[in-house]
């Protein structure tokens, strides 16, 4: 491993594993998520400007105008994408940094993961395929509102941008009984949870959330 990987003092694994701590007293539950979470190294993902604050519980700007989630966001919409059980395959719309999708990557068998920014998708490249090496990750520049067909049907399907309704192509490629995570709303946010049962969507709004907005088209 190299020592970047490694990390050292606000980047060790101590302060991850603080940092798991932290979102354990908050209520995350899910064991597989909280260990996931204890095995990424978030310190790669961020500017190395910014890498003492990895650990934080802030979300931190990660250029582009985009923003790397906060940790307790990303092990409440991993849990839900869990539901307690082992995910097969997950679509994940917003790759940002990558860092969602290595945590995916440890709770999924096979990851599939869109970003509209090509500059973004190059970067998250390097941190998932070449320095950490998880080999169940694929990442694609498209516009994440039409999901990505060629993969589909999804387990879950978790939305790291908000919109103000669920996009109807990623309801569709739901597996039955597929759960999908979503922030919805313009001003005010909620994480929505929509699941296809046998006799249709089912919807329940959560906690409130802040996201960047769904934006349309792809930018190379
Ligand atoms: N998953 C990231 C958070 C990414 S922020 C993490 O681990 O922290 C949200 C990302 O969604 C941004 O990079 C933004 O460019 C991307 N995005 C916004 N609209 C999109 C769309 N329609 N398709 C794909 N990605 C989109």
């Amino acid at each position: 491993m190299s020592q970047r990987v490694r990390g050292i003092g606000m980047t060790s694994e101590r302060t991850r594993l603080r940092m798991v701590e932290r979102l354990r007293a908050s209520g995350v539950r899910d064991a597989a998520v909280l260990g996931a979470m204890a095995e990424i190294p978030r310190h790669i993902f961020v500017d190395e400007a910014l890498a003492s604050r990895a650990y934080d519980d802030v979300s931190l700007p990660l250029g582009h105008g985009q923003t790397i989630s906060h940790p307790l966001t990303v092990a409440r919409m991993c849990e839900l994408a869990r539901a307690g059980g082992p995910l097969g395959r997950v679509l994940e719309v917003g790759t940002g940094c990558g860092y969602q999708a290595a945590v995916l990557s440890k709770i999924a068998r096979e990851v599939f993961s869109v970003e509209r920014i090509g500059a973004l998708l190059e970067q998250a490249r390097v941190r998932i395929l070449r320095e950490l090496k998880l080999r169940n990750v694929r990442m694609k520049l498209a516009d994440g509102q039409e999901g990505l067909p060629e993969a589909a049907p999804f387990d879950a399907i978790v939305v790291a941008a908000a919109a103000s309704a669920p996009p109807a192509a990623l309801a569709e490629q739901l597996a039955p009984g597929g759960r999908m995570i979503l922030p919805l709303g313009t001003q005010k946010q909620r994480l929505c949870l929509i699941e296809r049962s046998a006799s249709g969507l089912i919807d329940n709004m959560l906690e409130e959330v802040h996201f960047v907005p769904l934006r349309s088209g792809t930018l190379r």
